[in-house]
């Protein structure tokens, strides 16, 4: 169950009160209502294409959750823009052959395809081979992505074990567990089991 809490700035104060606190229980204690997430393509954010590719063998057994460390995004063409510019950070800058992340996800509720579940990624150095790379657009340092966000990585992680993409034993970690860097930010990173519980 995903609560729109700006769409309801009209409502009485003790509505927006009563959203508050079904929102609080949807993203940490319980899985509410789970649907596949919506999956934005490649083409459809209009991605470069990749120098090259390097291919690898399914299923994964490490997921590692990461933050952008830029301003969120809420809505479709806001998100599309934002990936495009991390596109063209990794790629110009960091001279990466794509994006790095294996997917990206914003705070309009939707899923952005990076490298994929098949390809390797370029996000959590010693890593990249054997994890799959998902970061939540923002920064999350002191906040947590909202429930759209939330739960879409969720449905991603639910996609991935359901499709085989996944082990079912899979390892959920920050990037700060396995690299030194404040990455995906205090606040989420102390969330993230909540994701892993949910998605499992
Ligand atoms: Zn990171």
């Amino acid at each position: 169950m995903v609560v729109p809490l700006l769409e309801n700035r009209n409502t009485p104060h003790h509505t927006n009160m009563f959203y508050v606190q079904v929102t609080f229980i949807c993203v940490l204690l319980v899985p509410c209502v789970l649907g596949d997430p919506t999956i934005v393509s490649r083409s459809e954010w209009g991605a470069r294409s990749p120098r090259s590719r390097s291919y690898r063998r399914l299923p994964v057994s490490e997921v590692i959750i990461h933050h952008s460390d830029t301003p969120s995004c809420y809505t479709s063409s806001s998100c599309k823009a934002r990936v495009r510019s991390i596109q063209n950070h990794h790629m110009n800058t960091n001279r990466w052959s794509d994006i790095g992340y294996n997917f990206l996800v914003g705070e309009d509720g939707r899923v952005y395809e990076g490298r994929g579940w098949n390809k390797v990624g370029a996000h959590a150095r010693g890593y990249n081979s054997r994890s799959v790379g998902i970061c939540m657009i923002g920064d999350f340092m002191s906040s947590i992505p909202n429930g759209a966000a939330l739960n879409a990585v969720r449905g991603l992680l639910a996609m991935g074990l359901s499709q085989g993409k996944l082990t079912s034993y899979y390892r959920l970690r920050g990037h700060s567990d396995v690299g030194a860097t404040s990455c995906p930010g205090s606040t989420l990173y102390y969330i993230l089991s909540s994701l892993k519980l949910l998605s499992a």
